[in-house]
């Protein structure tokens, strides 16, 4: 029989319910000796983080991925608090003070910036933004994209540059099969956008696309793809010394596509490489973007780095997508590296001055940066928690008070009285998808806080 005493046992908080925290709740669930009690703590009314906010919505196969997060929400020692906010609802000293180690993977939600003028011109966005908000992530939906010129310039050679360039391209009947947010549904339909322009700072072989992602964009119903001769003729013969398989099979795609004759599609995504951005221009809004054409140099670690050269390049554009990775931003009460933008940790484990903060713990792009694929953070949960059961082994996790599953759920309430528990969230899914299958579409996503929880807490 179940007594809910809660004096034996070991509970963990862990914050964010993305990729990361998911992937950890479900080694804390299934790896243990010990029967670990998890509470999984998400600032949204929904779950999944970037799975349902990042992954670009063409995308639905990496989606699916869900099902395996859904198995461990539903597990009976895991307890899911959305619109529960670290910081706002409940402090590290609340959950220092009732949980015996907290896990952070809260991921790292802002854009990197250029730090070049022209930056913050009208039109010139940030590809988080973009991102967020055609995924109807609720801290987007008020944003204006204007997409009424022709020509988009993405800076950045990475997969996110590569969802912003496939997004601005895809057909309204490509898009309207889609889990695409409504409201971008619309503007995007209407865009007049008709070439893209990806642009690297080094070559080919250095970009950070992945195959997959690459090969698609040859499979656009209305643009066609183009890597410019020019730039990749200034890159052959440089045979980068930490090529990897992803990379040389990047380099001879992209090698096809400068190949390609072009011109058969109203639309066109062109690579470009060697260039980096020195001065967007504009009145008020973005004109043309400036670029110093870059040639490679050996770093001293031997990795070819990117070195201007005195030649200047300007590109007339309407609009510009700053794709150049993500940065975390710190969390109240909690070390954050300034140099490297994530938490303060040594594998896993936070630190502050003192060394390891006992019962601590970082996972995912929070404790790594914004790297890698979101099966990469399965692994990297693993390890974390591994440390976890290292220190429940040693002795060093936190001391609570013992309390009740009952007393702690209303300790959480009275805190954060709009908490929507997994019952709430399968009511905002279910709703969604009925609309969905209502339209033809896979989900239509509801995009005001207000709206999901007015069905999370609709009575049964
Ligand atoms: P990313 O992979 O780190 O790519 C960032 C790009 O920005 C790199 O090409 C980088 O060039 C460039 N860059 C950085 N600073 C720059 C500057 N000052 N000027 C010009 N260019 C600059 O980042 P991301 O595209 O944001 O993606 C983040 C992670 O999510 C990646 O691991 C990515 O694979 C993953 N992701 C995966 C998918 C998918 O699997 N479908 C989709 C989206 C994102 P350098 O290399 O020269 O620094």
């Amino acid at each position: 029989m179940s007594v809910d005493s809660g004096d034996a046992k070991i509970r963990v908080a862990v914050i964010g319910s993305g990729p990361a925290g998911s992937y950890a709740a479900g080694h804390l669930l299934r790896h243990s000796a010990t029967e670990l009690h998890v509470d999984l703590f998400e600032r949204l009314p929904t779950p999944w983080g970037l799975v349902r906010a990042g992954v670009a919505p063409d995308h639905p196969k990496i989606k699916s991925v869900t099902r395996v997060y859904e198995k461990t929400a539903e597990h009976a020692r895991l307890r899911y608090f959305g619109n529960v906010e670290f910081g706002r609802d409940l402090t590290v000293e609340d959950l220092r003070a009732h949980y015996n180690a907290i896990i952070y993977a809260v991921g790292t939600p802002i854009d990197r910036e250029l730090g070049i003028p022209g930056e913050t011109l009208e039109r010139s966005y940030a590809a988080t933004d973009f991102v967020g908000w055609y995924n109807a992530h609720p801290d987007f939906a008020e944003h204006e994209f204007d997409l009424r010129g022709e020509r988009a310039v993405v800076i950045g050679a990475g997969n996110v540059a590569l969802d912003v360039a496939r997004m601005l391209m895809l057909s309204e009947r490509e898009l309207a099969c889609t889990d695409v947010a409504d409201h971008a549904l619309a503007v995007l339909a209407r865009s007049n956008i008709r070439e893209v322009l990806v642009v690297g700072r080094r070559g080919p072989q250095q970009a950070a696309f992945t195959n997959p992602e690459l090969l698609e964009l040859a499979e656009l119903a209305e643009a066609e793809v183009a890597v410019s001769r020019e730039d990749i003729a200034l890159c052959d013969g440089i045979e980068d010394p930490g090529i990897d398989a992803i990379a040389r099979r990047n380099d001879k795609i992209m090698h096809d596509y400068a190949a390609l004759a072009g011109g058969e599609k109203a639309r066109r995504i062109e690579l470009r490489f060697l260039l980096s951005p020195i001065e967007i221009h504009g009145t008020n809004a973005v004109e043309a973007v400036t670029f110093a054409r870059n040639e490679l140099v050996a770093s001293d670690d031997g990795s070819l780095r990117a070195r201007a050269t005195a030649e200047r390049l300007t590109i007339p554009a309407h609009t510009v997508f700053r794709a150049i990775g993500y940065r975390g931003t710190p969390l109240p009460g909690v070390p954050f590296d300034e140099a490297r933008a994530v938490i303060a940790n040594a594998g896993g484990r936070v630190t502050d001055e003192q060394g390891a903060r006992h019962g601590e713990y970082v996972v995912g792009w929070a404790k790594r940066g914004p790297s890698g694929v979101i099966g990469t953070n399965k692994k990297d949960a693993a390890d974390t928690v591994e440390r976890l059961l290292e220190d429940l082994g040693g002795g060093r996790l936190l001391s609570p008070a013992p309390v009740s599953d009952a007393a702690l759920a209303t300790y959480i309430h009275d805190r954060a009285p709009h908490a929507v528990d997994y019952a709430g969230w399968v009511r905002i899914d279910r709703h969604e998808l009925a609309l969905g299958a209502a339209s033809g579409r896979p989900r239509v996503k509801l995009t005001t806080i207000a709206e999901l929880l007015a069905i999370a807490e609709r009575e049964q």
